[in-house]
């Protein structure tokens, strides 16, 4: 039995801020005369990295220290769309690199409503879903003394406290903030949670969760009644990627994740897809589209008769392009 539709989620893929970022990198490359190097993944996805890697001229390290030893790299070092914490902008100056700051103006808001709240002597309760991941780093570099982090719902534990138990110093002096990319679902009922235990609990009147994450959550709640299964195409360490996974499998019973095309071979061999005549896909908001069209292909190739429906609105956002920033100090590249 082949696959008969395909509902495709829409929207799906590239939000405006990985747009923003890579296009930063890649106007970047052209421009500088050394290669650029780009501090973490510049979005969550293997397919973005490998290919703004090929030709050499963009470089991808993990501590600002270890650029010096790249053979040919440039002094200028492009902040992902993630965000950083402020220690890390003050160690890209202390080495004299000139930097673009490439954090999506989203995630930049988060962090301005740390500094406030810290400021004001708030506790920030900080709701994310990894202690490890960059965005939740970069935000609660912002404020570290007055941060504590908090599993959103059923994930605790690695540096995350329990919403039900975590302890606060000042329960009158409290606001929450969130990662940008989590379970709109679960973050509502960790939010209660938190009401629940501190009814002084301030939370902000704009939701931290963002558009691009919402929309594709929503395209996913629309679809799944008419699917037999979804595929979602996400690198594993993109968390909106995995909420699109997990919310997928929840609605439609089964939902597999895929790298790019060639992961379909090992799914049709474990005989997942056997009984699928109505499939779903949808994609991270890394994810590029082609990779989304060699899957339809794929199918299309298996069956010429494939129905393709695409329902729902793209986005018209755009963000405006970062500008580079020299160091404040002429300070020699020392990389001490
Ligand atoms: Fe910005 Fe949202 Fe895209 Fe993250 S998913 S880069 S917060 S628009």
């Amino acid at each position: 039995m082949t696959v008969e539709r395909i509902h495709l989620a829409k929207p799906r893929g590239f939000c405006a801020g990985v747009v923003m970022a890579i296009q930063a990198v890649e106007k970047a490359a052209v421009r500088e005369e050394k290669p650029v190097t780009v501090y973490h993944s510049i979005v969550h996805n293997h397919t973005v990295v490998e290919r703004l890697s090929e030709g050499g001229r963009v470089h991808f390290v993990e501590d600002l220290d270890t650029i010096e030893a790249l053979p040919d790299s440039g002094d200028t070092v492009i902040f992902s769309a993630h965000g950083i914490s402020p220690a890390v902008r003050e160690r890209a100056r202390a080495l004299g690199l000139s930097t673009i700051d490439a954090t999506c103006p989203l995630v930049t808001k988060v962090h301005t409503e740390a500094k406030k709240y810290a400021r004001e002597g708030y506790t920030i309760l900080l709701i994310g879903d990894s202690a490890k991941h960059q965005e939740v780093i970069g935000t609660r570099g912002e404020a570290p003394e007055n941060t504590i982090l908090v599993g959103v719902l059923g994930k605790t534990g690695a540096g995350l406290h329990d919403p039900h138990t975590v302890e606060v110093p000042d329960p009158e002096r409290l606001v929450v903030l969130t990662q940008t990319t989590l379970s709109v679902d679960d973050t509502r009922k960790t939010i209660e949670i938190l009401k629940n235990r501190f009814p002084a609990l301030v939370v902000p009147p704009s939701e931290d969760l963002c558009y691009a994450t919402k929309n594709r959550q929503d395209a996913v709640k629309n679809i799944a009644p008419q699917v037999d299964a979804f595929l979602v195409l996400t690198s594993t360490h993109s968390s909106n990627g995995m909420r699109l996974l997990e919310l997928a499998e929840a609605e439609a019973g089964r939902a597999y994740r895929l790298e790019t095309a060639a992961d379909l071979q090992a799914l049709e061999q474990n005989g997942d897809l056997d009984g699928v005549r109505s499939l779903g896909i949808t994609s991270a908001a890394s994810t590029p589209d082609d990779l989304v069209q060699d899957v339809v292909a794929h199918f299309r190739r298996l069956n010429p008769e494939l129905q393709v429906i695409e329902e729902g609105e793209w986005e018209n956002i755009e963000f405006r392009e970062p500008k580079k920033i020299l160091p404040t100090q002429a300070l020699p590249r020392t990389m001490q």
